[in-house]
């Protein structure tokens, strides 16, 4: 988790003014509640609009209901209750069942029962479901019930906990999973869920210049990778540049696909040429254009990752070669970039690209989404 310290350091002060006015749309003056939406496969078409009554802090906001991690839980701030969270789809969905894993405070268990609702010009109760385990004494309580629907389609629902349901003054939810049929409504893309990041301690940029779809004017283009210019050590979260000794390592198992171990640098003379062609010259294929130094990893579910700029390929690192998940397949350079053309080592970063069923991560999406997702990542990585 410390790596993503700094970065949400950075976040949170972009989150918070964004959440600032979107709990002033959504609730009326007075009440502190916590909203946010998902993004499901790579679609952002398809948000999903998640709002609490209240949130405990920024570390257990509503969206920790959808994160697809158990360990991690919304938890009410503490004043009375009822407490409750919507998920909103935004239009119809067919649902066939929802689970609802009930979270902890301190470890104790929060809520004894909870009401499934559903709107109908005003809310009405579907289940009401007890959370403890029958005969147990205490606070020990189920950790996941499913709630059958039977075929339902609805675009909003509710989970609703009375103030006599909250246990020690709060209310908490770990999971709430949507479920049509076996499959699951799947969160961001699973197929991303634990990739490694390319820089070991590498900090997601703080420049929006730095994320997909920023304009690349030298080569009249869109950026369609993140850049990755800084990481930090095991001793401290101060910002440390790449260099051209800086290990990339792959962001998980597959096979290589590209390894550019033939690569040539050009001078400043012919880079400048090349620039100033491809700005009056929308190119549809520029393989060796900007990204020099390249390997590419098919990770056969979709899903490439391309690593761009690099310095040094290892040997080892060719075409058909398999690799796991971190394995070092060269160090970060400034190759296809003005500084190599000019013999200098200014500009060095990784740029790094995620592409998924033959799109980048990020096309399409706005630069805030972008970030959420990039976030989502790095908050997944292993
Ligand atoms: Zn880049």
């Amino acid at each position: 988790m410390k790596n993503i310290f700094f970065c949400m350091m950075m976040k949170t002060i972009h989150s918070i003014s964004f959440l600032l006015v979107v709990s002033l749309l959504l609730f009326p003056a007075g009440a502190a509640g916590d909203s946010d939406y998902i993004i499901t496969g790579h679609n952002t078409a398809r948000k999903i609009s998640i709002r609490a009554s209240s949130r405990n802090s920024i570390n257990h906001g509503v969206v920790k209901v959808m994160d697809a991690n158990r360990e991690t839980c919304w938890i009410s701030d503490g004043s009375a209750g009822p407490q409750w969270i919507t998920v909103d789809f935004g239009s119809k969905r067919l649902i066939t069942s929802i689970v609802v894993c009930p979270g902890k405070k301190d470890n104790y268990p929060t809520i004894s029962y909870f009401k499934l609702q559903f709107l109908n010009s005003s809310w009405f109760d579907y289940a009401t479901v007890q959370t403890r385990r029958p005969g147990a004494f205490g606070y020990t309580s189920k950790g996941r019930m499913e709630i059958d629907l039977a075929g339902m389609d609805a675009s909003t629902f509710r989970i609703f906990i009375p103030a006599d349901a909250m246990i020690r003054g709060f209310a908490s939810i770990a999971e709430i999973e949507i479920y049509m049929g076996a499959s699951k409504l799947a969160f961001f893309d699973d197929r991303l869920k634990g990739i490694c990041l390319p820089i070991q301690n590498g900090y997601l940029p703080a420049s929006d210049y730095s994320y997909p779809n920023a304009p690349r004017a030298y080569r009249g283009g869109r950026h369609s990778g993140i850049d990755f210019y800084n990481y930090h050590t095991e001793d401290s979260y101060d910002p440390v540049q790449l260099t051209e000794t800086t290990p990339v390592f792959a962001a998980d198992k597959g096979v290589v696909i590209r390894a550019d171990h033939d690569y040539e640098s050009i001078d400043i003379k012919e880079w400048r040429r090349r620039s100033a062609y491809y700005q009056t010259h929308p190119a549809t294929y520029m393989r060796n254009a900007f990204g020099g130094r390249e390997v590419w990893i098919d990770h056969r579910n979709g899903v490439v990752t391309t690593y761009n700029h690099l310095s040094s390929i290892d040997p080892e690192i060719k075409p058909g070669r398999r690799v796991s998940r971190g394995k070092k397949i060269g160090t970060a350079g400034n190759s296809g970039l003005a500084g190599e053309a000019e013999g200098k080592l200014y500009g060095i970063h990784l740029h790094f690209e995620i592409w998924i069923d033959g799109n980048y991560l990020g096309y399409g999406m706005s630069m805030q989404d972008v970030r959420k997702y990039y976030q989502w990542i790095v908050l997944n990585a292993r």
